[in-house]
């Protein structure tokens, strides 16, 4: 495509038609597919979220295990100074020896006692976690089980409209390439501003074919004439006559 190549007015209002046209066929694929693309995306955000959370808790959990792995040891340390001071105490000289090495043991079963509650604690802290776990679990699987609905649902339909819409989204980036881009600009506007996503009509019985607003004779006219753009007063959308409508074919 040249850019230097002039179009006359009447072979830009064929290639807005034309571009109008293509891009009606893919609104009608998107409005078939509705909201599931959304849907689809915003709920595997979800799901990566919930799959972070759980991994999180998961860690917290091995971070208190190991925790409680440590008290064990300090456990059985503790009471491997018991057994020894036991001996020792066997073979204490004073009553002020004896003393000492009861001190040391009851220091260690004082130490075996703190453990053992760190770890009752902690072990109910891990029950709280695996419950929370647990519920985190559920709540991915029938996140999921919707989201394997809603793709189900969405790859049908794209299965039936894949070919088209490459078709004509191919045909689409082919006819913007033919309208200037200040054109292009005001089209994309126009059609950015209605839901029916229409920004050329043709005049259909007198009137305009987007708000259906009348349009005087001599309007229609010029209109007929295509020697310049001509849009709807009362909705802005560029307007086209009849015949040059119908004579754009997309397919
Ligand atoms: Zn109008």
């Amino acid at each position: 495509m040249s850019s230097v190549k002039e179009f006359s007015v009447e072979e830009k209002l064929a290639s807005l038609v034309t571009l109008q046209k293509v891009e009606s066929k893919l609104d009608e694929y998107k409005i078939l597919k509705g909201e599931l693309p959304m849907e689809v995306s915003d709920l595997e955000d979800e799901i990566t979220g919930l799959h972070a959370r759980q991994t999180r808790v998961e860690e917290e959990i091995n971070g208190i295990q190991e925790f409680i792995n440590q008290k064990k040891e300090a456990i059985k340390e503790a009471d491997a100074l018991i057994k020894k001071y036991d001996k020792q105490s066997q073979n204490v000289k004073n009553s002020r020896e004896f003393e000492a090495i009861n001190k040391e043991i009851e220091m260690q079963q004082l130490e075996v006692k703190l453990a053992e509650k760190h770890i009752k604690d902690a072990n109910e802290e891990i029950a709280e976690k695996v419950q929370l776990l647990e519920k985190a679990k559920k709540n991915i699987g029938s996140k999921e089980s919707v989201l394997k609905n809603k793709k189900d649902e969405l790859d049908k339909i794209i299965a039936t409209t894949e070919k088209e819409e490459k078709h004509f989204t191919k045909l689409s980036a082919e006819a913007r390439e033919k309208v200037e881009a200040r054109l292009l600009h005001s089209y994309d506007r126009i059609r950015g501003n209605y839901r029916n996503g229409l920004a050329v009509v043709p005049v259909l019985r007198d009137a305009c074919g987007g708000c259906f607003n009348a349009i005087p004779p001599q309007r229609q006219s010029e209109i007929r004439q295509r020697k310049k753009i001509i849009v709807c007063e009362n909705c802005g959308r560029i307007l086209v006559d009849n015949e040059l409508n119908d004579a754009v074919e997309v397919k």
